[in-house]
């Protein structure tokens, strides 16, 4: 089977962000940029602890698919769209941390304020504009892309964080890093308001989580 090593490269960072309580169920997602123009993904809805070489999906930077049985993460338009603006990115990670997600929901970027955040995120952790539902793909992607711009680290308004780097090792210390950064300005600042979803998302989310999820790239 063809990129092995990098298929066990996102399995055991799948396992890693269970571990480390970066993730609730399958709501995440890992990538790698395995050539120019390839890209490895974690597949829609199967449980990390089932996770096999040969469940991963390649697919290139259209979104077509390359190799693979199962349907790629229901969030490859952001891993591809951040690959086609950043060259120097080849790993990806998304995953929903405790911290980071709250800071999510304050509509408030993380500013600079660890030496860690100067080095691996290149300063401030961006958050995109406002609320975009889970199933509009490509404005989500095109939104992340563009809040991310140059830094390694984006927070999706009211959603969670997606953390790069030039590996997966560093792009797993990215993720610490912003979950850190989080914690520690949310308890330096106290509380902030808080930005809901709006009602019209919440039901639109609910009916595609109960009837669409896991169809959508059939
Ligand atoms: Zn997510």
């Amino acid at each position: 089977m063809y990129y092995l090593n990098e298929r066990n490269q996102i399995i055991q960072t799948c396992l890693w962000l269970e571990q480390q309580n970066l993730v609730l169920g399958t709501w995440g997602n890992v990538s790698l940029r395995i050539s120019p123009g390839e890209i490895l993904l974690t597949p829609s809805k199967i449980p990390y602890n089932k996770l096999s070489p040969e469940d991963l999906v390649i697919v290139d930077y259209d979104g077509k698919k390359i190799e693979g049985s199962n349907n790629a993460t229901s969030e490859m338009d952001v891993h591809r769209l951040i690959y086609l603006a950043r060259p120097d990115i080849h790993a990806i990670i998304h995953c929903h941390p405790r911290y980071a997600s709250a800071m999510c929901a304050t509509g408030r970027e993380i500013p600079p304020i660890l030496e860690e955040m100067t080095q691996l995120l290149g300063g401030s952790v961006p958050i995109t504009p406002a609320y975009i539902r889970a199933g509009k793909h490509l404005e989500l992607a095109e939104a992340v892309t563009a809040a991310l711009g140059d830094k390694n680290a984006v927070l999706i308004a009211n959603h969670a964080p997606v953390c790069c780097g030039r590996n997966l090792e560093e792009a797993r210390t990215c993720c610490l890093v912003t979950e850190k950064a989080a914690a520690c300005y949310l308890s330096i600042q106290g509380h902030f308001p808080v930005h809901p979803i709006p009602p019209q998302d919440i039901l639109a989310e609910r009916h595609r989580f109960l009837y669409q999820y896991g169809h959508e790239n059939n």
